[in-house]
């Protein structure tokens, strides 16, 4: 269902031209993320919403088709007519506010809010995106702590031109366009006043430098796709689902720009014997009932090895004993948990006639008259 652009200005549907631009403006801004107050993010949301409206209301030929067919993509032919997909492409968006001339409007966007390429146009320096990446942890290791290595297909610096994008040995001079700053200082009218700001270079892309050929491996691009072993340290006690971010290491930037982040999420693996909440380590064990009834010394198996734990006599299936500080250590510091190990008493499926006549001379010396097989048999 397409969005009712009238409602998200305010207006009816038999607004004139001059109340559409007067709504956008006063919409324009209330949602000035300088001036919005509360969320942020809200206000770019709406800042962006009423911009995507005006660019069709304020259009009269647009406008129409917008009546008629009701949707967008009906209206502008769908894809590249501004609105191509889920995404907002300012790089379409022309505004005219009167006196001032065309602006585009992408532009007061990135002044607003320091974004880089949202409009698809800027050609500078660019980020390099963000990566993320999953590694599966052993259950000690995750414990301990271990160097986790893996293989990572991701965009690098181009080797050949180190990045810049030239082709080695071709001559660089500085852009004669912006004198090699990268950057174009442009004065504009726009409805919030006279705005001074800096566009990107177009003839160098933000660079400063222009070079006369391109380099042979990336054509101009400054990266290069690569396969390389990431090795990550683990730290000692961290949990499953922990992301560990490892600054710079994402994949390079465009023409020199800054490399993006690696995310790596922790996927630790269970363990058979034991389960972790925390710090905490969790087991069973099992004993007989005689050991349970008469008490014994045993050995429960932690991560730590094996620990001696007193049974004391008339010990109940299902008891939970507590061993202190034999769990996994605490992220970043010097603590641990507990091993919490749960009893579980045995009553064994076979006896050996010796065995049975044991215990029937038990059931007797308890007063307790076993009727199946037993004294009556
Ligand atoms: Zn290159
Ligand atoms: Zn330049």
């Amino acid at each position: 269902m397409a969005k009712d652009y009238y409602k998200i200005l305010g207006i009816e549907r038999g607004a004139s031209e001059a109340e559409i631009k007067k709504a956008f403006r006063s919409a324009a801004r209330k949602y000035h993320p300088d001036q919005a107050k509360g969320d942020k993010k809200e206000a770019e949301q709406k800042f962006k919403e009423s911009s995507e409206a005006y660019e069709v209301l304020g259009d009269k030929q647009k406008r129409a088709n917008y009546d008629r067919f009701g949707s967008a993509e009906a209206g502008f032919g769908g894809k590249g007519a501004g609105f191509g997909g889920g995404g907002f492409d300012f790089s379409g968006v022309k505004f005219d506010f009167g006196g001032g001339g065309e602006s585009g409007f992408g532009d007061i966007f990135e002044t607003f809010f320091g974004g880089n390429g949202r409009g698809g146009k800027t050609r500078g320096p660019m980020r390099g995106a963000d990566i993320e990446a999953r590694v599966r942890v052993k259950f000690e290791d995750a414990i301990f702590g271990t160097t986790a290595e893996f293989k990572l297909d991701r965009l690098v610096k181009c080797e050949r031109c180190r990045g810049n994008g030239a082709e080695p040995g071709s001559k660089i001079s500085d852009c004669r366009k912006c004198n090699g700053t990268g950057e174009i200082s442009t004065t504009r009218q726009t409805i919030f006043g006279t705005m001074q700001h800096s566009t990107v270079c177009p003839d160098c892309g933000g660079e400063g430098k222009t070079f006369e050929k391109k380099c042979g491996s990336c054509h101009g691009t400054g990266r290069a796709r690569k396969s390389e072993k990431i090795k990550v340290k683990i730290p000692a006690g961290v949990e499953s689902g922990a992301v560990i971010r490892l600054a710079g290491q994402g994949e390079a930037g465009a023409k020199g720009g800054q490399s993006g982040d690696l995310f790596i999420h922790m996927m630790i693996e269970p363990s058979r014997e034991f389960e972790r909440r925390g710090a905490d380590i969790f087991s069973t064990q099992k004993i007989s009932f005689i050991q349970a009834a008469l008490g014994d010394e045993i050995a429960v198996k932690t991560v730590h090895g094996n620990v001696k734990l007193n049974i004391p006599a008339g010990t109940q299936s299902h008891t939970n004993f507590k061993i202190k500080n034999y769990g996994s250590p605490k992220l970043h510091s010097s603590e641990k948990g507990d091993h919490l190990v749960k009893i579980l008493v045995e009553i064994p499926k076979k006896l050996s006639r010796k065995e049975k006549e044991l215990l029937e001379a038990l059931a007797k010396e308890g007063g307790l008259k076993i009727k199946k097989g037993g004294i009556f048999g």
